[in-house]
């Protein structure tokens, strides 16, 4: 029964949204959305729609984290940092894509949580970390790739630092009101070049330690 709604959901709001990326359209077809949600919950998991995973946290809807992967423009095998795992599912995606998975959750019950699905559906390129991602995740660093999928005012200066030559990171800049999804490349000259990709609506990065944030304008 889920198999079938998961390739409505994929039609519907992935495709039907316009994403063409084709390595991002069959990962979606595979993870098993319903179960990185309360059970209660799992007949809407393939609805077009963000669901509450508890702790005030969102799993995203499926458009977001379709058009957020397919903005990263993977190609291979890439090292991929995730700030905010919350459900698990958006790295889930992305380990499906073939990349390696480095996700950083602050809360720890969500982060069990996921660290469980992990396990459960043998996702082992994926490797979790409970902490404050502000920080990113030094002991990995460099990444080709960073995503936040929570909104900041400004962008945290030790992500900029673990960013690769040439890399993308991807994040919801600005307020709770008003946020754009956008994509900074990190150039071969060292310079960050900061472009908006579309209005987003994410929950708020919570800042636990005191991580520098950078302003590139
Ligand atoms: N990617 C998730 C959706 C995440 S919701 C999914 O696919 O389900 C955003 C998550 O970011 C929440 O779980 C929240 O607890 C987490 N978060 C917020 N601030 C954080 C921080 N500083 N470090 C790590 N995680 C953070």
């Amino acid at each position: 029964m889920f198999s079938s709604l998961r390739q409505q959901m994929v039609e519907k709001y992935v495709i039907g949204a316009g994403v063409t990326d084709c390595k991002v359209i069959e990962a979606m077809r595979r993870v098993p959305r319903h179960l990185f949600v309360d059970a209660a919950l799992q007949y809407r998991a393939y609805s077009g729609t963000s669901l509450p995973i508890g702790f005030k946290q969102t799993i995203s809807h499926p458009t977001t984290v379709a058009q957020m992967t397919s903005a990263l423009e993977l190609r291979g095998t890439e090292k991929v940092l995730e700030i905010g795992t919350g459900s698990g599912y958006q790295a889930a995606v992305l380990a499906e894509m073939g990349v390696k998975v480095f996700t950083i959750e602050r809360i720890a019950a969500l982060a069990e949580r996921a660290r469980q699905i992990f396990e459960t559906l043998n996702y082992f390129t994926i490797a979790l970390k409970i902490g404050d991602g502000y920080v990113g995740w030094q002991q990995y660093a460099p990444f080709r790739r960073i995503l936040l999928t929570a909104h900041s005012k400004k962008i945290p200066e030790f992500l900029l630092q673990q960013l690769n030559s040439g890399g993308i990171l991807l994040m919801p800049l600005g307020s709770e009101q008003q946020q754009s999804l956008v994509k900074i490349t990190r150039q071969e000259n060292g310079q960050f070049r900061q472009e908006t990709l579309s209005a987003a609506s994410f929950v708020p990065l919570v800042k636990d330690k005191a991580g520098e944030l950078a302003d590139l304008k």
